[in-house]
């Protein structure tokens, strides 16, 4: 826990990963374990570990990296998540930096600092947990927690070169989670091997009372699962996610992975996802309905900065609201009330949630005859900082390989593969079935 420290002091103020420390707190309970030491069999027993800031901490600030939230300093409980970590006896050692709200794929939208790729600080760790990937990629904490609506674990461990899973719709609680899009929002582990990820996922998957949502599915051992055995694997590897708008660089490491799953004694076939071109246009349209619903709640009222400048209760709110979000969540908050408005909800909403469906479809069919789907986590490598700011589109299509996932509620988990030319990282994704995360765990490991 001390050498967190020391390794945040050290490179935070250029990653500048982290927003909120929890030192003294932190170094307290690491003096605890060391003397209690009874419990060294806890799964996680004295782990520095780093909470992406839309996760609840009881009395410790969560912004969401929102001028809205910034005086929110003493939530009154633990997410799910939160509690399960410190029952396992990891340490946390504070919040970490996001796209506000998490909307976004860069960072760039955090209201506090841009979070820097910590392999070249020109260059975006990318998002929406960013933070959460930079942290440990520059070795600040053991491992973190992200939340993935829409990619915002996979693509930023494949930007930082680290192994993020976003687990199956349900697998993890998400009570405590502040809502962005809630049909799509999962909680998971960003670490530095595999083995690491099936450890935390262990801690933090349940069913929980406390979201309807969570299934009530036992939660295997997932590191038995790490047996490094893929012989007779069925790999299937979608056209569409090596095709137009994909890197040759990206391309060519992605083949060269499969060389080595071969070599392993597993078997690839390409396949078709014929959807996957509707899933960005179905996704920013869905995510962006829910999130305007779930953000109604942020009024001024009960929790969050309250404008000054109102004389009554409707400028409040709106006054409140003008001044507290920032440019991309009113972007957002715009798009889904449109899309949710009367006369325009069959055109948008639902032909989206039919467009889903199909989605899921697709991927049944291709898991009908493979155990797991390959294919690049993202298009391409980081991108530099300012690079796509003034083009939310452009930003949008780089998360044309990681959103069917969210659609289908499946999980997949994404692992280093390789570095382009200018030593960037690129991320191998690997995709499950609903709550297989163990084949996806075992042909990660074996490969990494
Ligand atoms: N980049 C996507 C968005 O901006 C994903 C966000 C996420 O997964 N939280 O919506």
């Amino acid at each position: 826990v001390n050498e967190s420290y020391q390794q945040i002091e050290a490179v935070d103020k250029e990653v500048q990963a982290f927003l909120t420390l929890d030192k003294e707190k932190a170094l307290e309970k690491a003096k605890q374990l060391d003397a209690e030491n009874s419990d060294a069999a806890a799964l996680l027993f004295g782990m520095p570990a780093g909470i992406k800031d839309n996760i609840v901490t009881k009395n410790l600030r969560t912004t969401c990296a929102s001028q809205f939230l910034d005086n929110f300093t003493d939530p009154l409980y633990d997410a799910t998540v939160v509690k399960s970590l410190d029952e396992a006896k990891a340490v946390n050692i504070g919040k970490l930096n996001m796209d506000e709200f998490a909307m976004g794929s860069s960072n760039e939208n955090s209201s506090y600092a841009a979070t820097r790729n910590p392999w070249n600080t020109d260059y975006v760790p990318g998002g929406s947990s960013g933070g959460s990937a930079a942290a440990v990629a520059a070795g600040e904490v053991l491992f973190s927690l992200g939340s993935d609506t829409g990619g915002s674990i996979r693509q930023p461990a494949a930007f930082c070169g680290v192994v993020g899973l976003k687990p199956t719709y349900g697998r993890v609680s998400r009570f405590g989670l502040v809502a962005f899009a809630s049909s799509l929002d999962q909680i998971g582990p960003l670490t530095r091997t595999v083995e690491d990820s099936a450890r935390v996922l262990e801690v933090i998957a349940g069913r929980d009372a406390m979201d309807s949502t969570s299934a009530d599915i036992e939660v295997p051992r997932f590191t038995d699962a790490l047996t490094g055995d893929v012989k007779g694997l069925k790999i299937a590897v979608p056209k569409e996610y090596l095709g137009e708008g994909v890197s040759k660089e990206v391309k060519d490491t992605i083949m060269e992975a499969l060389k080595v799953y071969e070599s392993l004694g597993a078997e690839w076939e390409e396949v078709s996802l014929p959807h996957t071109k509707y899933a960005v246009a179905a996704y920013y349209l869905l995510a962006s309905s829910e999130a305007s619903a779930n953000l109604a709640r942020f009024d001024g009222v009960r929790y969050g900065v309250r404008s000054e400048k109102a004389t009554n209760m409707l400028d409040m709110f709106k006054m409140s609201r003008s001044e507290g979000f920032g440019d991309e969540v009113k972007r957002r908050i715009m798009l889904g009330t449109y899309a949710l408005s009367s006369g325009y909800y069959d055109a948008f909403y639902k032909k989206a949630q039919k467009v889903r469906k199909l989605i899921n479809n697709d991927f049944e069919r291709v898991f009908e005859q493979y155990d797991v789907v390959i294919g690049p986590t993202t298009p391409t490598p980081a991108f530099k900082v300012g690079e796509k700011t003034d083009d939310p589109l452009t930003m949008y299509t780089n998360d044309i390989l990681t959103i069917p996932v969210n659609l289908a509620g499946i999980p997949g988990i994404s692992v280093p593969c390789g570095f382009s030319e200018n030593g960037l990282p690129i991320g191998l994704q690997i995709i499950g079935k609903h709550f297989d995360e163990e084949m996806i765990f075992r042909a990660a490991h074996a490969y990494e």
